[in-house]
């Protein structure tokens, strides 16, 4: 029996942990041919090793377009093509706007929203030509801010701003966007946060609830990009059942 996504070239950004790596091991597992970049490629070469189908390793830093372009020329290079951008690299620098460091707000702008809107970019041309699919995963803070999330909101609400204009002017051509919005997922995620009151808040968080774990978000993805051609997934939205808020 052939499995679903069998010889899809997808591409998975910020794959060395948490949900990006869960991602690729299960599309691997599914048959796709996965290329998967971070900035910490050690751990992509561990992720290669453990999956079971042919994975390509990128040095990849989202907020560098030179590098967004060259993960992708790689990619097509190696794969022959790019069906499927998974956009998911992501920090989460979370604190109050009083007294906060800008430069943290510098950072979640330049890598989760220009970074996920330049690997678009990059990959656009790669991705109609197949008639392919962009995964973007968002968040639940990208449907609903709360205090001490303002700037991560903001990146994730442009994520869900941008993902449908690119389907307005795409989907006519075969593009299918997907936005992806998970609630409380068990990663490293909330380990950078420097402010300690909201790394307190997480930790608390976390210890409260059944929490997602990373390939509850990978089957979302498997999911969508599995449906026939002519059926697009544009948004979906999975919480902890113990989520609250
Ligand atoms: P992790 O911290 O485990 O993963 C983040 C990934 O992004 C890492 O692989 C990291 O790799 C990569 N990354 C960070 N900066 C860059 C960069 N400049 N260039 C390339 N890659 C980068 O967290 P998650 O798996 O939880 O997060 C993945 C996505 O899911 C994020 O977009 C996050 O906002 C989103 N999300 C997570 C939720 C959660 O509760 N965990 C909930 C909702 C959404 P490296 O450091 O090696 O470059």
């Amino acid at each position: 029996m052939s499995n679903t996504l069998d010889g899809k070239v997808v591409l998975v950004t910020g794959a060395s942990s948490g949900i990006g790596e869960a991602t690729a091991l299960a599309l691997s597992q599914e048959g796709a041919r996965v290329a998967v970049g971070a900035r910490r490629t050690d751990r992509l070469a561990t992720l290669a090793e453990k999956a079971p189908g042919d994975v390509l390793t990128l040095e990849l830093d989202v907020t560098d377009q030179e590098s967004v372009r060259a993960a992708i020329a790689a990619t097509v290079e190696r794969f022959g093509a790019l069906d499927v951008l998974v956009n998911n690299a992501g920090i989460m620098l979370t604190g109050p706007i009083l007294g906060a460091d800008t430069a943290e707000w510098t950072r979640m702008v330049e890598t989760n929203l220009l970074g996920s809107m330049y690997t678009v970019h990059a990959a656009l041309p790669h991705l109609l030509a197949s008639r392919g699919a962009v995964v973007q995963i968002s968040s639940t803070s990208g449907r609903t801010a709360s205090a001490g999330g303002g700037v991560y909101a903001a990146t994730k609400f442009g994520i869900n701003a941008f993902s449908e204009s690119l389907r307005q002017e795409l989907t006519a051509n075969g593009l299918r966007v997907v936005v992806i919005e998970p609630g409380f997922v068990a990663t490293e995620l909330a380990s950078h946060i420097t402010d300690s009151m909201m790394q307190a808040a997480a930790q608390q968080m976390a210890s409260s609830m059944r929490t997602l774990e990373p390939e509850d978000i990978a089957a979302a993805v498997c999911y969508a990009i599995a449906q026939p051609d002519h059926v697009a997934v544009n948004e979906i939205l999975v919480r902890p059942t113990d989520q609250t808020h």
